[in-house]
């Protein structure tokens, strides 16, 4: 098949005509910053992962870090996590003055390995913080009983898993709190934005306080007088622009859509992969709905696919580095890199052979059977070089 003139991103937003007009609307509107739409969007965020509130926040590392904050987590805390995420996950555990215990992952979901948590559980824990790895849940049964059993909260980092299930619960309800993305190659977007989704009306009142400065806007008496105001802890402005919340509401009424796409992308893939040799498919678990952020195979010759698929103008890409291997976590934690094999396995075999391929709503069939086309050449070239 001949090469392609543009790069095919391995993920990217789709705006539409609704979404301009909606965005126009509020920009000809009295109010900009976080106001009717941002309420509308926490409304609809709230009722569709089935909890009682949601509250949006600039971006998904700072809804993690609030989140955690608001949840009890500070300094001198543990904090059980993946290594196998995005860094924002840890450094917003970082970012509350607590330390992150790595808990290595499954071989075949690229998720926190659940029968080690407990294990990894000492006096100073406080959370455990889940990330549903592509868009596929953790083993939540498991990690609620051990929670459970020795009081720690879990707090879901959901940035790739807006729609995913798990026994037909909704990511994002398990924990005390669910932390979303809307960055745009996250499943709906704001441009840049973040939410929280919690049933604790306790978290969500400290939220609001964590959002806005610190400020109790009612402390005085109720919100009605101008100057009841008080400033009850040290936080930021984490506010979202209503111009920002118009698009995200906009994207929500195409969730379904896009997560449709998504599946039917995964689905070719996985049909047109299947039986290859020196590559894995992605699996998913019983009793899960896959929400395909990404789509991850393993290649035993990864580093050449890799190289020859980036020839052919595909943007493959690697998620992740292991988070320990980044030399601010490295040197923080004192980690020798010679123990890693043994400390984290399966963390350093995915790593080594992990790739995503493009998969994103506004993909065409094309598009897909290009990728599909050119991961059977390059693999045919690689197994013929060996042989
Ligand atoms: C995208 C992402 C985040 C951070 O979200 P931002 O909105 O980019 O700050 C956190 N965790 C994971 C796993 C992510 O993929």
């Amino acid at each position: 098949m001949q090469k392609r003139d543009k790069t095919l991103p391995y993920g990217r937003h789709w705006i539409s005509e609704a979404d301009f007009e909606a965005v126009k609307r509020v920009l000809e509107s009295d109010f900009l910053t976080l106001g009717p739409r941002a309420a509308k969007f926490e409304e609809k965020l709230a009722s569709y992962i089935g909890v009682k509130h949601a509250l949006v926040v600039g971006n998904g590392t700072a809804a993690l870090e609030l989140a955690l904050r608001a949840c009890g987590v500070k300094p001198g805390d543990k904090v059980i996590t993946t290594p196998f995420s995005f860094v924002a996950s840890s450094n917003a555990v970082l970012f509350n003055g607590a330390s992150v215990e790595f808990v290595d992952i499954e071989k075949d979901t690229f998720n926190l390995d659940s029968g080690l948590i407990e294990e990894a559980v000492s006096e100073q824990t406080k959370a455990i913080l889940p990330v549903h790895f592509a868009g596929q849940t953790c083993e939540m049964q498991q990690i609620g009983s051990i929670a459970k059993k020795h009081d720690l909260v879990v707090v879901e980092d959901t940035a790739h898993a807006l729609g995913a299930e798990f026994e037909g619960k909704k990511a994002g309800s398990f924990g005390k709190a669910g932390c979303f993305s809307f960055h745009p190659v996250k499943h709906i977007t704001m441009g840049e934005g973040g939410a929280i989704t919690t049933d604790s009306q306790e978290v969500f009142e400290r939220l609001l306080l964590l959002r806005w400065h610190g400020i109790d806007r009612d402390a005085k008496g109720g919100r009605g007088i101008g100057f009841a105001d008080d400033v009850k802890e040290l936080s930021r402005n984490h506010r979202v622009s209503d111009i920002a919340c118009a698009l995200g509401l906009s994207q929500f009424e195409r969730l379904e859509e896009f997560l449709q796409k998504r599946e039917e992308i995964a689905k070719r893939y996985n049909e047109a992969f299947e039986g290859l040799e020196g590559i894995t498919m992605p699996i998913t678990k019983p009793g899960r709905k896959h929400a395909w952020h990404i789509y991850c195979v393993l290649a035993e010759q990864r580093d050449r696919l890799f190289k020859f698929l980036r020839e052919q103008n595909i943007g493959v890409n690697v998620h992740y580095t292991p988070i320990y291997r980044h030399s601010l976590y490295t040197k923080m934690f004192g980690l020798n890199p010679s123990d890693f094999p043994r400390d984290f396995p399966n963390t350093e075999y995915v790593f080594k052979r992990i790739m995503a391929l493009p998969l994103f709503p506004k993909m065409s069939n094309q598009d897909t059977e290009y990728v599909i086309a050119k991961v059977k050449e390059g693999l045919k070239a690689l197994t013929r070089r060996k042989g």
